[in-house]
């Protein structure tokens, strides 16, 4: 499935911002044009919203939440940045796992499973993508998507008169 990626970062964004008022969500795109991904819309969607729910679930004191998108000739890149409680360098080797959590007894009261992460990186690498990690205990984390830009239906749609019509 063909889909303009920035069309479901946007609407990501705001159904989190609306779902998690206590929250202050940014977006800094650098993305000017409309690229297209091949990804279903709805596994977009879902590596999305898992790392967002994780970055609000690990975010106890300081609420934010920073994304941005920036594309270069061959991929788009989108970065979900948190300030929250971060991940130890160990640790971050082995949050993509299976039914991995950092602190059993810790994160039990936060009802996850250890599978949100496993799936985002599956969904991700499933389309040629990739997924990395990149955190500090109690500075934060960041996550970054990359996604192969679709460039032939890129420029099919680039003549379209809206940038963003295609469904
Ligand atoms: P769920 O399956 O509901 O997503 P989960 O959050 O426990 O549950 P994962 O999303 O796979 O599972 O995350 C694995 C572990 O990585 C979490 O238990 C948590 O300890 C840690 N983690 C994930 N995201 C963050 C984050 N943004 N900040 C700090 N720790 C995180």
């Amino acid at each position: 499935e063909e889909t303009p990626v920035m069309r479901v970062v946007n609407q990501v964004f705001n159904d989190f911002k609306m779902i998690h008022p206590e929250f202050t969500f940014t977006l800094d795109s650098d993305v000017h044009s409309n690229p297209i991904v091949q990804i279903y819309r709805n596994h977009l969607e879902q590596v999305l919203i898992i790392l967002l729910d994780n970055a609000v679930k690990y975010s106890t004191k300081r609420k934010e939440i920073h994304i941005s998108a920036a594309e270069d000739m061959h991929n788009v890149q989108i970065a979900i940045q948190d300030f929250g409680e971060g991940i130890s360098e160990e640790d971050v080797k082995k949050v993509f796992n299976r039914f991995y959590r950092v602190d059993k007894a810790r994160s039990r009261d936060k009802g996850g499973n250890g599978l949100g992460l496993s799936i985002a990186q599956r969904l991700v690498e499933g389309y040629h993508g990739q997924i990395s990690l990149e955190s500090s205990v109690g500075y934060g984390s960041i996550f970054r998507i990359t996604l192969p830009i679709d460039q032939h239906e890129t420029d099919k749609h680039s003549e379209d008169e809206e940038t963003n019509v295609i469904e």
